[in-house]
């Protein structure tokens, strides 16, 4: 049997289709063939980002990137707002840079309170906040608009989002919000292999790059910006992920974004239903769900990893047993990528078949 179809939350299923885009023929990437790969991404990038901003194509997981923002941005104090294993870490990577760091920490399952972030910018001091949109261990959904309101009515005060489990799957307006980073990786929301990851910068965090000493260079924003202006990038990319991101860009405008989140909201809709049918509690509070992932609370009496194992080799299927210190108290789906109605269906059935 081939290894099992992901719909654990990251990395996705990639489908054949884009397998095959991947493989074309290799090409240089100072050539006029990559500028015009380079060239034609951004549109579509640029779409489902919400900017005018060009999106940097950075090959490595999201976390470089995640590091590289606060190498590019924070000068002072940086401001983490962790609610997950994702959001935390964060915080934990500002300090392991040697930057002054502070966080805000709720339970994990509880969203990022707008109103706290506003309470603990006041003490003053901050020049850049950390945000996770969807918290992939959680499958909390935080208020974007909310915060990102919050962090703009401090002057000078970065905001640097992590949207690698959301972006495409609920609208994300960079330039309307006001972000000033977003990133994602594109092995989860984007159902590419991991190895690539994709940011804007907006106008006020290129100054403040400009000035900040020892960005380093590999994930300097500056780089990035003249690389960007002949279409191109610093270092040599994962240039066959790009032609697998081209195909998924033309999938998504196909498809339309707006039906894009239609499906998400959809397909996630049905694991909510098939958790309800079975009496698994939602571990993210109503009203702040991601629509591209489920976690669901383990039953005290609910055997999880035998249930994981037999989807696994009965049926083929992988879902995740719980990330980060909830790692069996939890447990977590994936409609991310691809998914459709039918798709999410045989697994529905599948689950059904193991739970008898
Ligand atoms: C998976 C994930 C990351 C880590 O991504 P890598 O590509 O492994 O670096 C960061 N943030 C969120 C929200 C994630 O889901």
């Amino acid at each position: 049997m081939s290894s099992p179809k992901l719909f654990a939350p990251g990395p996705v299923d990639v489908s054949p289709e884009t397998f095959a885009a991947m493989s074309h023929t290799m090409i240089g990437h100072r050539g006029s063939d990559f500028e015009e790969l380079y060239a034609s991404l951004q549109p579509g990038l640029k779409s489902v980002f919400g900017t005018s901003r060009p999106v940097f194509l950075s090959t490595s997981s999201a976390w470089g990137v995640m590091e590289g923002a606060l190498r590019n941005l924070v000068r002072g104090k940086v401001l983490c707002l962790c609610c997950g294993a994702f959001s935390d870490k964060w915080f934990d990577v500002a300090k392991k840079m040697g930057y002054e760091a502070d966080k805000i920490q709720v339970e994990w399952g509880e969203a990022i309170d707008p109103e706290a972030v506003k309470a603990k910018l006041e003490e003053g001091g901050f020049d850049t906040v950390t945000f996770i949109h969807s918290e992939t261990s959680t499958g909390v959904l935080n208020d974007l608009a909310g915060v990102a309101a919050v962090v703009k009515s401090f002057p000078d005060t970065m905001l640097i989002i992590d949207t690698v489990s959301s972006l495409s799957t609920v609208p994300i307006e960079m330039d309307a919000i006001g972000a000033d980073v977003v990133l994602a990786g594109v092995q989860k929301a984007l159902a590419l292999p991991p190895g690539l990851a994709v940011f804007a910068v907006s106008e006020a965090a290129m100054e403040r790059a400009k000035g900040t000493p020892n960005r380093g260079y590999y994930f300097d924003f500056v780089e990035f910006a003249k690389n960007d202006e002949k279409n191109n990038t610093p270092s040599t990319p994962c240039i066959a992920t790009l032609f697998g991101l081209q195909y998924i860009l033309g999938e998504i405008e196909k498809e339309g974004l707006e039906n894009r989140f239609a499906r998400h909201a959809e397909t996630n809709a049905m694991i909510h239903t098939w958790g309800a049918k079975h009496g698994f509690q939602l571990f993210a509070p109503e009203g702040r769900r991601s629509n591209a992932l489920t976690c669901f609370t383990t039953p005290a009496d609910f055997d999880l990893p035998a249930f994981i194992k037999t989807l696994k080799s009965k049926h083929n299927f992988l879902i995740n047993g719980g990330y980060g210190k909830i790692k069996g108290l939890t447990f977590r789906i994936s409609n991310m990528g691809n998914e459709t109605v039918a798709t999410m269906q045989e697994l529905i059935d599948a689950m059904d078949d193991v739970l008898g």
